[in-house]
């Protein structure tokens, strides 16, 4: 953490919700500032100086996909959102608007603090070009453009590594079909998802121990998909 204390600015207009929230993260250590509007929001996230900001898609003034874009002009601090089971499309709209994470909502606390975690890690140390991305037995080193798992070298067509680089410079965070799409096949291939099917399961099939059960290439449901950031295994 970057500060004795962090901080957490929460979006969401439910006051049950906040309640919950303010008195759950309290307890684990964090500082909670709220908002009940966006724009209030947009304000607190940039006098408080939050380590991560939690926001409702469902907000009476503005939607919270603008609030994301508001925010993503000045500063990339993570964005976990919460939203209603029947707002699938919403979710991936604020996910393209650059949002790291989402819970739908009724969520514990316990997944929460998890998705804090990895949100906060994810933007303490983005992979960036320098060193190698590390997740349990697979090292992937960009620069070098190497693949290791468990110590062995993988090699991979053109195509299943740069999708494999998308997935480690946006490490943790859930990529949209249609963002992965773009990155690796670019513009015109927004609405191939197939194409993106075809490949995870071909890298799936080169990097994971059981292919079925992906440990490191996570499906999310309806959504997209997520590199896991596990600790390093020792062996290899
Ligand atoms: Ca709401």
């Amino acid at each position: 953490m970057s500060q004795a204390v962090p901080v957490i600015v929460v979006i969401e207009d439910d006051p049950a919700i906040r309640l919950f929230l303010r008195t759950g993260l309290a307890t684990h250590g964090f500082k909670v500032f709220e908002a009940g509007t966006g724009r209030q929001g947009i304000t607190e996230a940039g006098l408080r100086k939050p380590e991560l900001i939690i926001l409702d898609l469902g907000l009476p003034d503005m939607d919270g996909v603008a609030v994301i874009k508001a925010i993503r002009e000045w500063s990339a601090l993570p964005i976990i959102i919460l939203s209603a089971r029947s707002a699938e499309q919403h979710k991936i709209d604020a996910l393209d608007a650059g949002a790291d994470d989402y819970l739908t909502k009724p969520f514990g606390l316990g997944e929460l603090l998890a998705r804090i975690r990895v949100a906060i890690r994810h933007s303490a140390k983005q992979p960036g070009l320098g060193g190698a991305f590390v997740t349990g037995g697979l090292t992937v080193d960009l620069i070098k453009r190497q693949v290791l798992v468990d110590g062995e070298e993988v090699h991979l067509t053109p195509i299943q590594y740069r999708l494999l680089s998308v997935l480690v410079k946006n490490a943790g965070k859930v990529l949209t079909h249609q963002h992965l799409l773009k990155e690796v096949w670019g513009p015109s291939y927004g609405e191939n998802s197939h194409y993106l099917r075809i490949y995870m399961s071909q890298l799936r099939q080169k990097l994971e121990a059981d292919p079925n059960q992906p440990q490191y290439l996570l499906t999310e449901s309806g959504v997209g998909y997520r590199l896991q950031t596990l600790p390093a295994s020792t062996d290899g």
